[in-house]
């Protein structure tokens, strides 16, 4: 059955391939995309000649109108949302907390909390069945540095995704008797841009060795769990934590 997706930092990485993957199984595809309207543009080309359908859509993720927007938008062009993926999130470069200025530190909680949460309240809103939604499944990006804590390099980062499994055990609750699963996948050393900007581009490649598989992860593996947990497949799942980290 074709489904409507709306992934919010779906121009490159684990959103991408999360994108083309459903793609491939005819579904609709909203791309959210913070400032790179090219590389959107090529996420939209890969679904569309994977077999599936989108459109890209700008929207920051921290802006509460422009979230709104991304949501009615993705509705108006493909029909009542079935599946959100709360993707979008931020890393800066290593430190320890001492030295981690007020911005740097507000940037953080700005996009992976305050963002994520927003989203998944719209995404609340149109998918609930008292709200006139379908319900479906929502799917969080939490990092196994919610478990590890990150020290010396993003305790910020990791304090951040440890409030993205909480949403996820929360909202499931609240959701499950509206008809909408919320699960989270919690990567771990997954080889995407998001290192570079965080000042280590070949920090996966890198610590990815010490991992027990022995290398680090790729945006495909983790978009294969997001796309089971969004998929009729997973339909007893509901409020998990899934780790993809090659046992770290
Ligand atoms: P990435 O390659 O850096 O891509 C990040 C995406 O988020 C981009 O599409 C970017 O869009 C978008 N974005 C950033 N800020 C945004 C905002 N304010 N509003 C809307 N979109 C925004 O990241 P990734 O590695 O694929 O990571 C995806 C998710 O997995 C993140 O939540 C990350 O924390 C989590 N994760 C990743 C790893 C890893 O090792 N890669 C590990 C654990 C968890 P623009 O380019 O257009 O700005």
């Amino acid at each position: 059955m074709s489904k409507t997706i709306l992934i919010t930092g779906a121009s490159r990485g684990i959103g991408h391939s999360t994108a083309v993957l459903a793609g491939a199984l005819g579904w609709s595809v909203s791309v959210n995309y913070a400032t790179n309207a090219s590389a959107a543009g090529q996420t939209v080309a890969a679904v569309k000649s994977a077999g599936g359908n989108a459109i890209a859509i700008q929207a920051d993720v921290t802006d509460e109108t422009a979230v709104i927007a991304l949501f009615d938008a993705t509705r108006e062009a493909f029909g009542p949302i079935d599946g959100f993926v709360n993707n979008a999130g931020i890393v800066a470069p290593g430190s320890a907390l001492a030295d981690m200025d007020f911005a740097r530190l507000k940037r953080i909680f700005d996009t992976n909390v305050l963002g994520a949460y927003l989203c998944a309240r719209e995404a609340a809103r149109h998918m609930s069945r008292s709200r006139g939604g379908n319900g479906g499944s929502i799917v969080n990006l939490s990092s196994a540095a919610a478990r590890l804590g990150a020290p010396n390099e993003y305790v910020d980062y990791a304090g951040s995704k440890g409030a993205i499994d909480t949403l996820t055990i929360g909202l499931s609750k609240e959701l499950g008797p509206e008809g909408v699963r919320v699960n989270a996948v919690r990567p771990g050393l997954i080889d995407t841009e998001i290192h570079a900007s965080g000042g280590k581009p070949d920090r996966a490649a890198v610590l990815g060795k010490q991992t027990p598989l022995g290398r680090p992860g790729t945006a495909d593996e983790v978009a294969e769990s997001i796309i089971w947990l969004l998929s009729d497949a997973s339909s007893y799942v509901t409020g998990a934590i899934i780790d993809v980290t090659g046992g770290r």
